[in-house]
Formats: C-alpha cells, structure tokens, sequence
C-alpha cells in the first residue's frame, strides 16, 4: 500500500516559495513612493484601480502641490476629487483620503511620525478605524508606509496560495492568530534553501522537493482542503494572513518582498489563465499544470 508523504511544514514551504521568486524575479523594489504620505495615499488610490491610472492620480496631486498634510486639508473635497480622477472612484476616493487626514489632525497632530510611534497592532486597529481603509489598505499603510511587520493580502496572493495548496497552513484565529511565531526555526529554513538551491528543477533528496507525487496525492494530503473550498476560494483575510505571520520570521524587509514578489508572480505567471510552463513554482505547486 502506497503511503503518502506528509505535507511538508508550512514555514519551510512558504520560505521555499519565497525564495524561488526572489531567484526567478529579483528584488521588486517596492513601495514605488517618495514619502510615506506618498504610499498612504497610493494604498488608499490604488483600491480596485490599475498603478498605472494611480500614479495619473498622484501626478496631479504633485503637480498641483497637494501631495502633503496640510495640502490635502485645505484642498476642496471636489478639488481633490478632480485630481485623483484617473484612479476612479474619484469621489468616494476623495472623500477616503480627507476623512484620512482630518484623522490625522484629530488625532495624531497631522504627524506621520506620530502616528507611526504605534506598536504594530494599535497603528492597525486605529487604522481600521478610519473611513475606508479596509484591511488590505491597513496593512499596506502599515508595511510600507510605516517599515512594521504585517503581511498584505491581496487577490493575487489568495490565487497563488490556493493554486498552490498550502492552505492547508491557513489557521483560524482559534488556532493561531498573527503575532504568534511557531514552527521551523528560521536558520534551519535558509540552509535547506543555500543548500539546495532555488531553481525549477528537481533535486534529488531535498526536503523541499515535492515531486515525488501526483498532484492528487499532494492535493489530499492538504488537510482542510477540499475541491469545494478550493473552487470557492474559501478563506478569510485573516486565515491567509495568519499562514505568514504565524509562519514566517517577523520581518517588515522580508514581507515588503514577498508581497511585492507574489503581485510580480500574480500578474505574469499565475494569472487568471496560468502559465505554468516555466512557472518558478511548478515543482512545489499542487495546480501545476492547469495552465
Ligand atoms: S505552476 Fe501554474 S498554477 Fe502553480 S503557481 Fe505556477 S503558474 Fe500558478
């Protein structure tokens, strides 16, 4: 009887992804912004809209010299609505980014670095408190405006984590919650990368080396995971966050990459229609092939 291996531990796994698009891409070099005022304004910009039409926007921001606390307050709502118009939604956008600076003056004397003196978690919360920032614009704020440790979710990292079958790491907040740091030690992680190597091919004995199985086999051995909760693309924000704050080392460097690298992956590779051949990640993938 032919006995399945089990599911290597997520951390390792996550840490192997990682590295195979660091290898494959290169350092993404985000977030493209010349302040932090600059990335908030982008996060909150750049919600159901191309970067392309957001950095329109930001260029009339700039051109008209709007793009700093005390221009974004004294600017008209409908003024402000005209200049980030490429990025559509241009009113409702518009209303979000002064309800964020009127909140800034209310509360942190219109002082970024003020608001940045928050630990991680409080600068989260009170952001989620603020007028149309969601999660997702949360924690880019937090990451890339802010250099705190937080991953970001979006649609692409939701597609390549489900395409790749590590969701059978999602946890629940009942049994782990960001901010809790278990699993392989991070040195153990590196060394099985420099040992091994990051490329597509196969290497024999390596720990991270998963194709030793039928996708089938590796897709079964993914508890939790089943074809329904696949196709629906099942999922909270904060399982798929939890995967990487309660698998990954804490470190704001590494998260601002990896997202950075999973949006590259998302757009170019793992799209809608993947193109696995050649796909950095196919050896380690449970969908490879689909494409
Ligand atoms: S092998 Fe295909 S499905 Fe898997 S990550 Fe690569 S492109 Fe996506």
């Amino acid at each position: 009887m032919s006995r399945l291996r089990p599911a290597p531990p997520s951390s390792i796994a996550l840490m192997d992804i990682y590295e195979r698009m660091l290898s494959a891409y290169g350092p993404q070099h985000w977030w493209p912004g010349e302040s932090s005022l600059e990335v908030i304004i982008g996060a909150i910009l750049t919600q159901s809209a191309s970067w392309t039409n957001v950095e329109k926007a930001i260029d009339n921001l700039k051109n008209n010299g709007a793009l700093s606390i005390q221009g974004l307050q004294r600017l008209p709502v409908s003024d402000l609505a005209r200049l980030v118009y490429p990025s559509g939604y241009y009113n409702a956008k518009a209303a979000k980014i002064k309800a964020f600076v009127d909140w800034l003056y209310r509360n942190h004397d219109a002082d970024l670095d003020n608001l940045f003196s928050l630990d991680t978690a409080e600068l989260r919360q009170q952001l989620l408190g603020v007028y149309g920032i969601g999660e997702e614009t949360a924690d880019s704020i937090v990451l890339y405006a802010a250099s705190k440790p937080m991953f970001v979710i979006d649609a692409y990292t939701r597609r390549i984590i489900d395409r790749l079958g590590t969701t059978w790491g999602v946890q629940t907040p009942a049994t782990g919650t960001p901010g809790s740091l278990p699993g392989a030690d991070h040195g153990q992680e590196t060394s099985i990368g420099h040992d091994y190597g990051h490329t597509n091919s196969r290497v024999h004995g390596c720990p991270l080396d998963t194709t030793s199985y039928s996708n089938d086999q590796r897709r079964n051995s993914l508890p939790g995971w089943t074809p329904e909760s696949r196709r629906k693309g099942l999922g909270t924000y904060a399982s798929y966050q939890a995967l990487f704050m309660s698998n990954l080392p804490h470190d704001a460097a590494m998260f601002n990459e990896y997202h950075a690298l999973l949006v590259r992956h998302g757009k170019d590779v793992c799209k809608k229609k993947p193109i696995c051949i050649g796909c950095c990640l196919a050896t380690a993938c449970a969908s490879a092939g689909v494409g």
